[in-house]
Order: structure tokens, then C-alpha cells, then sequence
């Protein structure tokens, strides 16, 4: 009998449940660009009252709201500093420099985690040679680490640091729900230090499409024309709205069993001959592991768990392989992704 995949690539995945179909086809929509879409509008409003921030902006995804923020945060010539493997410097095109016109100032963050002697080292001097340092991105949970959180008092410890210097903060708060489920801090909270904050709906949280931009009205009046710049003016966008606001009341309660099955994968995977796993930046639902470059590539690792019905990434060029949990993955799906994968690992070590 053929099982159906386990779906572990990544949280994208996620397919809209029967609850956010439903109230897709029964949205009240209108014209968002003009401002007269129910169900956008009470998201945008919903969100903004989460985050303890005055207003939000709903964008098409991730990498819009992101460019959004950067572009209406900063003026050319400007420059940014990020952590050096965050998904807005690696995977978002470099749209910081043809869309924003910003130079970037990455750093190497061991967790991932920006501190203040990091923010303090790259700021720039004020001198007719350089680029004007103006924004620090965190990103929480850092994807590219693990899956690591950044915590309530972190985030103060890097606001002091970015107001010393007159820098805005920016969160790409792709995961910050599940941060939040983590620490055990409400994503209100997490935020409370920045300027301005993406979330991805459809990520963790399982909604199909969108993402939105928080902060305060001057910032998210300005975002709105930059987002209509970018071609993200959608029309009755609350078709879509709607999913959002069923994902986000019925899945953060969810995230922490996500978390507890990562951990399960990657305890029983850590065993495995020839993998090694990441335990300690394992916090969230993004588990990492090293393939021995002796026994396969990560690429034909992924290749092999994929022909047993388990979809991992194995990254190109690198001995990386992740697997990310969500809440339709069920703890037996993981137990058996688990037994695959170390089935893989011994057939592989036998052969080396
Ligand atoms: C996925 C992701 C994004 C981009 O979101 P898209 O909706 O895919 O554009 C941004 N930041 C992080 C950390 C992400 O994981």
C-alpha cells in the first residue's frame, strides 16, 4: 500500500483546512485599494490589536512585506545591517538593492541572534564616504539558525543598542508565532522594541496566501503606497483575508505540538549513523541535520527519504538537510519520517 508523503520541506506546505475554505466562500469582500474590504480591513485591525501596535497592513507575502518596510523605513543611499544568513539578505532576490536602493552590512551571529556589540560594530561613522546606517532587521525565529528565538529581554537589549544610534528596527517576524509558543511570551511582547514587524500567514499558521506589515499609522500609511508601487494592491482581497483569520485563532494553539514532534524527530534521528543534529538551537519546528559528506550528499539523502514517502531539503552544495514540522503532521507522521530517515542513514553508513 502506498502511504501518502510526509510533508516535511518546509511549513509552506501547509493546505488550507475545511474551517478557512469556509470562510473564503462566505467572505464579505469590496475593493481594498479603496479601502472597502470587511474582512481586510477587521484582519488589518484584528493584527494590529495583537501586536500592541496602532495600525497593519495586509501584503501578498513575506518578501513583499519585508520590501515594503525597507523601502519605506529607508532612502537610497542608506544602509541596513541583518544577520548575515537572514532569509531578507539570502532569498528575497537582493530586493534591498534594486527595490530600496540600500546597501546591506551583514554580520555572523553565532544563534543567529544579533546583539548589541554586533549592532555597535556595524554602524557606520557619519562621513561624506559612507552609506548612512538607518535600520537593523531581526529575525525571529531565525530560519537560516534553526528555527531560533529571539526573547522579549534580547529584543530590548537590541533596541537600546539601534536608539543609541538613531536606528529603526525592522522584525521579519516570519515564525513569531511560534517564537512566541517557545518562550511562552505573547508576540505582543516580542515586539514592544521594534519599529516594524512582517508575519507570514502562511507559514506555520497554515493560511494559504498573505502576510502582514505592522507599525505605527505614519509608517503603514506610507507602506500602503509603497505596497501599491509593488503591485501588491489587491481587490477583493478578503477572499483571502478570511483564511488569515481563521488560521489565526485556530492554530498558535497548535505550535507547540509542532514542537515537541521536531524535537521528537530530531532525538530519534540523532542516532542515526552518519547524522548529526543540531539539539541545542533546536527550540521551534525546524530541525537541521549534517549528512557525513562520506556517506551521501544532503541533496541525494533528501532524494533517497523522498522515494519512502518522506519530503525533506536537502541543500545544495551543503551537507544541510531540513525537515520543518506544522500542524499537519501528525506525531505518528513523524515517527515515521524518523524511522525512514534512519533506515536511509544505516543503509547509507553499510555501503560507505
Ligand atoms: C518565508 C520567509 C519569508 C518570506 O515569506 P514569503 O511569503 O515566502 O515571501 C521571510 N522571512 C522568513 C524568515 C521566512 O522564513
Amino acid at each position: 500500500m502506498t502511504r501518502r508523503p510526509v510533508e516535511l520541506r518546509s511549513d509552506t506546505m501547509t493546505l488550507p483546512t475545511d474551517s478557512m475554505r469556509r470562510a473564503m466562500a462566505e467572505a464579505e469582500v469590496g475593493d481594498d485599494v479603496s479601502g472597502e474590504d470587511p474582512t481586510v480591513n477587521k484582519l488589518e485591525a484584528y493584527v494590529a490589536e495583537l501586536f500592541d501596535k496602532p495600525a497593519a497592513l495586509f501584503v501578498t507575502s513575506g518578501t513583499q512585506g519585508n520590501a515594503c518596510a525597507i523601502i519605506t523605513h529607508c532612502r537610497p543611499r542608506d544602509d541596513v545591517i541583518a544577520e548575515e544568513r537572514a532569509h531578507l539578505v539570502m532569498w528575497e532576490v537582493g530586493g534591498w538593492a534594486s527595490l530600496a536602493g540600500v546597501t546591506m552590512t551583514t554580520v555572523h551571529a553565532p544563534r543567529g541572534v544579533i546583539t548589541a556589540e554586533l549592532i555597535e560594530s556595524a554602524v557606520k561613522p557619519r562621513d561624506v564616504h559612507l552609506a548612512t546606517t538607518r535600520l537593523v532587521c531581526v529575525e525571529n525565529t531565525h530560519n537560516g539558525a534553526g528555527g531560533v528565538c529571539i526573547t522579549a529581554e534580547h529584543m530590548a537589549e537590541i533596541g537600546r543598542a539601534a536608539r543609541a544610534h538613531g536606528l529603526l528596527v525592522h522584525v521579519d517576524g516570519a515564525r513569531i508565532f511560534n517564537a512566541a509558543a517557545a518562550l511562552g511570551t505573547p508576540v505582543g511582547d516580542l515586539v514592544r522594541e521594534a519599529d516594524s514587524l512582517q508575519f507570514c500567514l502562511s507559514k506555520g499558521l497554515g493560511a494559504p496566501v498573505g502576510s502582514l506589515l505592522v507599525g505605527s499609522e505614519a509608517f503603514i500609511h506610507e507602506a500602503r503606497r509603497v505596497r501599491k508601487m509593488l503591485g501588491g494592491g489587491m481587490r477583493q482581497a478578503g477572499v483571502i483575508a478570511a483564511a488569515g483569520l481563521v488560521a489565526l485563532e485556530e492554530t498558535p494553539p497548535k505550535l507547540p505540538q509542532d514542537h515537541a514532534n521536531a524535537r521528537l524527530l530530531a532525538e530519534i534521528v540523532s542516532d542515526a549513523p552518519g547524522l548529526t543534529v543540531e539539539l541545542d538551537d533546536l527550540e521551534t519546528n525546524i530541525v537541521f541535520f549534517h549528512v557525513d559528506p562520506a556517506m551521501a550528499t544532503a541533496v541525494e539523502f533528501a532524494a533517497r527519504a523522498e522515494d519512502r514517502q518522506v519530503r525533506l531539503i536537502g541543500f545544495e552544495g551543503t551537507p544541510s538537510v531540513r525537515a520543518v514540522t506544522h500542524h499537519q503532521v501528525s506525531e505518528a507522521d513523524v515517527r515515521f519520517a524518523a524511522e525512514v530517515i534512519c533506515d536511509v542513514a544505516a543503509e547509507l553508513a553499510a555501503a560507505r
